[in-house]
């Protein structure tokens, strides 16, 4: 045999073999079942524990992604560990503070003290300072609390709606603090909670008006409340307890962009990686709430984004890939990103956050996913135009655009939303949870669907925008 034939031979072969793998390319996609599964085993499985808010396995989780991020050539955009070093982790510092005794609500004169505590009256309560004063407002629908305040809020039983989505704008209020009657649903999750303990949280580097006291009251104390006269001063405190310093983390990671003017803007793409925990009053068997879904399949999505983007060409402008601690605690690790952003706020182009994207929701198309808060800015049209399969949020009710990380910097002004199919699953916030019940194809052929869309995000100058009066942040 001659040498010619035999390197005709192998020209063919290897054209052969070339074309086979394109087109084994093009019908998987870039990214591929294997890689997505194997993100999915390790985050979801039972030695994470549940990646629990703040613990060594939502750590873990960060220096995991983190170690992905290296592998792919991103760059670190965490903590800077020595002068001009940095790490991808970057470490928030909580700190707890609770009540020796029981806490007091007074109010006019000495003898018109309230305990708040008999009885329940203090329910749950959020961020903030232990000890407030100032003088009542009591806020009917549609108000907003006023600086120095202490704004009343009472549930309006007949819009619960409007209440669940007046909720979070009163966390980010320049009031002294805002007492918000009790819910069904608040009054339940504090029957189950095992340690009834009300305590205060701090986070180190938020700014106040992000930190406002926020204090759940029965409806008995709001109704007391409710009678006296506006502006009476009001006091809450007690004696405090120890303070009790804790972490959370998130894993950071950046691509700088190449194109001289667009180079210094961002597009954030991120997820959540902790969830639940463990829980030793779950019903059956199993205690651990892997969190396979919520929210192992958006730092999944997120990471399986990194590696293509990193190993295609350069984009224009620059992404940073976070993965966020803390959420399910109160978002923390998003919202101590946006009051210490690593670079400047009116770089900031947008946020795409992935959030349970492990099932098709049967509310929408089987290969479709939703954008939360998709009819408030241009973005979800935009890349829906460029191929994603991106529609409207068919659960409006559930408030899901103020759910997630993307809201901590939507109430910046950011154009910040979440891709997500979650199709309101049972598993939701259970212990089966579980990578048994992922549908990998759909999660896959998801991922895949992102590529070109954020792709063309990075590399335009498109600068997505609110509509009129769709603004969070106004
Ligand atoms: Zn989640």
């Amino acid at each position: 045999m001659c040498i010619r034939r035999s390197f005709g031979i192998f020209v063919l072969l290897a054209l052969f073999a070339a074309q086979f793998a394109n087109a084994q390319k093009s019908a998987e996609g870039a990214i591929n079942e294997r890689d997505v599964r194997a993100h999915m085993e390790f985050l979801a499985s039972d030695a994470m524990m549940g990646r629990a808010s703040g613990s060594g396995y939502e750590l873990i989780a960060g220096e995991y992604l983190a170690s992905m991020m290296r592998q792919f050539g991103i760059e670190p955009a965490g903590d800077e560990t020595s002068p001009g070093k940095r790490s991808y982790i970057q470490t928030i510092e909580i700190t707890r503070q609770g009540f020796a005794g029981p806490p007091v609500l007074s109010y006019g004169t000495d003898d018109g003290a309230v305990s708040l505590t008999h009885g329940g009256e203090m329910i749950v309560f959020r961020m903030g300072s232990p000890s407030v004063k100032g003088g009542l407002q009591k806020l009917a629908s549609g108000g907003s609390p006023e600086a120095g305040k202490i704004s009343l809020v009472r549930y309006d039983q007949s819009d619960q709606e409007g209440f669940a989505r007046r909720f979070g704008a009163l966390f980010d209020s320049p009031a002294a603090a805002v007492l918000i009657e009790e819910t069904p649903q608040l009054r339940e999750g504090w029957d189950r909670s095992a340690s009834r303990r009300i305590s205060f949280t701090t986070v180190k580097g938020l700014n106040r008006a992000t930190q406002t006291s926020v204090i759940i009251v029965s409806t008995a104390a709001a109704e007391a409340l409710s009678k006296l006269e506006e502006g009476t001063e009001i006091t809450i405190g007690g004696e405090l307890s120890e303070p009790e310093v804790t972490r959370t983390w998130n894993s950071v990671g950046k691509i700088e962009g190449t194109d001289p003017a667009l180079s210094k803007q961002v597009i954030l793409l991120s997820a959540h990686m902790d969830h639940i925990g463990e829980r030793s009053n779950a019903p059956g068997e199993d205690k651990i709430f892997n969190g396979a879904d919520d929210d192992a399949s958006g730092c999944t999505a997120v990471i399986e984004l990194a590696r293509v983007l990193a190993k295609g060409e350069r984009p224009k402008r620059t992404v940073y890939f976070a993965f966020f601690g803390s959420e399910e605690s109160g978002g923390f690790g998003s919202r101590y990103f946006a009051a210490n952003l690593p670079f400047p706020k009116e770089n900031f182009v947008a946020n795409l956050q992935f959030e349970m994207i492990g099932r098709p929701d049967p509310a929408v198309a089987a290969d479709e996913l939703w954008l939360t808060g998709y009819d408030r800015s241009n973005l979800g049209a935009e890349l829906a135009k460029r191929g994603a399969k991106i529609v409207n949020d068919p659960h409006p009710q559930q408030n899901f655009f103020q759910r997630s990380d993307n809201y901590n910097l939507a109430r910046q002004g950011i154009v910040a939303h979440t891709v997500s199919s979650y199709g309101l699953h049972t598993d939701y916030h259970q212990a089966s949870d579980e990578v048994g019940t992922i549908d990998f194809a759909h999660m896959t052929r998801s991922i895949n669907s992102m590529i070109s869309p954020v792709t063309w995000l990075l590399n335009s100058d498109f600068r997505p925008s609110w509509y009129e009066g769709k603004d969070p942040s106004q």
